[in-house]
């Protein structure tokens, strides 16, 4: 999502005040950070990255702090770093180019609603558009601050989403990556009046539009993985089979804790229902651990879910208390090293079920889409269940499809040859 909002970013500036991109920071006029504040560390490292930043950059040459960190530090950012010239919340991207000319501009008002904003058009990929389909976020996940910096969940109308899969299409595009905190909960709620359009409509009519040839999106919520939903995802031949399901803890007594809405039964019953309808589907996840309360019981039980839906990947995470949460001030702490020995063990199970999983790969034949240039004369994609493989090829590949079969495993790419 930080990326695409950088997109946004680039796309204003280009279009309405002539700047172009550069990869060199003191060539640059203008410096944009794009901050994430999910966790605390990122935080740490904006200060160091600004002040690296303020020693090399051009004179007169502007710096702005934008995203998550932005919206919760707000001014704080100036007090503390003052050669910042402007802090421009996530929730309020489409301001970009009043900031600029405003020294000293704070703007993050986490109510402001740009969800029928047009954005100028700019995309970092020829061939994989990413697009909002909605903002902010609903939930009250305790541990999470995403709804503090970006605000109520508003779906972006369903027109505008349409016609920027068609424009994106037209210019050549083949993969629309739809983006939201949470995907599957689309049309709760618009700013105006609007037809009932739901995740699984939204689906239907993008795939109904010839040019897509592949949808994929992110992040669904498992709580709103209902079966109308999950009988699409498995007919729908557009639709990428491969399914991010945010798992966070495997015990419902944690889970209840985290406000998730659901129990470890409903998704342990969800993943297998999935896996029954799309044998083939690859099914990721994000887990926290030593969430506080966590106990080597409940612990076990998140083992437990990983070993019985073996994931393809898993995105772990030591638990981090952000300001703004409910979790930050709950008691029941768990000691940092026990938090950091659970995440080196989780780590360690999912690095053999990986290995597991990806030894099984090779012989195996995919459809690839390639995307992008790799050292030592490669081009890699993904397959539909986003099997990364690289193959030695010509760039001039990048943005067709191939058949591809897997001829060595490796945890994060596979290699593989093209079947002629
Ligand atoms: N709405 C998204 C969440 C985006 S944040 C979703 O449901 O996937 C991405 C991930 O960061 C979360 O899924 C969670 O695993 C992790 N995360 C969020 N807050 C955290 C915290 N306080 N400490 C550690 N990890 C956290």
């Amino acid at each position: 999502m930080n990326e695409r909002d950088s997109e946004h970013m680039i796309a204003e500036l280009q279009e309405k005040e002539n700047y172009e991109l550069t990869s060199d920071s003191t060539e640059a006029d203008l410096i944009l950070i794009n901050t994430c504040s999910v966790r605390e560390r990122p935080v740490h490292k904006l200060f160091s990255e600004l002040g690296a930043f303020n020693k090399k950059k051009k004179e007169n040459a502007k710096i702005g702090v934008c995203g998550c960190t932005a919206s919760h530090l707000g001014k704080e950012i100036i007090k503390r770093a003052p050669y910042v010239d402007f802090v421009l919340g996530a929730r309020n991207v489409s301001k970009i180019t009043e900031v600029l000319h405003k020294p000293k501009a704070v703007e993050i008002d986490i109510d402001y609603d740009e969800s029928q904003f047009a954005f100028s058009e700019f995309r970092g990929s020829q061939h994989k558009a990413y697009i909002n389909i909605s903002i902010g976020c609903d939930k009250s996940c305790t541990f999470c601050i995403v709804p503090k910096t970006r605000g109520d969940e508003i779906s972006i109308p369903t027109d505008l989403i349409l016609k920027e899969c068609e424009r994106a299409t037209q210019a050549g595009v083949q993969e629309i990556f739809l983006l939201g905190q949470n995907v599957n909960n689309y049309g709760r709620r618009f700013s105006g009046e609007h037809e009932k359009v739901n995740f699984t409509e939204l689906l239907r009519r993008i795939s109904a539009i010839e040019k897509v040839k592949r949808i994929r999106f992110t992040s669904p919520h498992p709580f709103h993985m209902d079966d109308e939903f999950i009988d699409e995802f498995a007919s729908n031949p557009k639709i990428c089979k491969s399914m991010h399901m945010p798992l966070q803890s495997g015990s419902s007594e944690i889970l209840k804790m985290m406000k998730r809405g659901y129990s470890k039964e409903w998704f342990l019953e969800r993943a297998a229902k999935l896996r029954l309808m799309v044998p083939n589907v690859s099914i990721s996840t994000d887990i926290i651990v030593a969430f506080p309360g966590e106990s080597d019981k409940d612990f076990e039980e998140t083992l437990d879910v990983m070993r019985q839906v073996r994931f393809e990947q898993v995105y772990s995470f030591k638990y981090s208390p952000r300001p703004l949460t409910e979790a930050a001030e709950m008691s029941n702490v768990v000691e940092s090293e026990l938090g950091s020995e659970r995440l080196a063990y989780l780590q360690g199970l999912q690095n053999s079920i990986t290995d597991e999983i990806t030894a099984g790969y090779v012989g195996e034949i995919f459809e690839v889409m390639f995307e992008e240039t790799r050292e030592g004369g490669y081009i890699a994609g993904r397959s539909d269940n986003n099997v990364m493989i690289k193959v030695q090829a010509d760039e001039s590949l990048l943005g067709t499809f191939a058949k591809v079969k897997v001829t060595k495993n490796g945890r994060m790419a596979q290699i593989g040859e093209i079947l002629a």
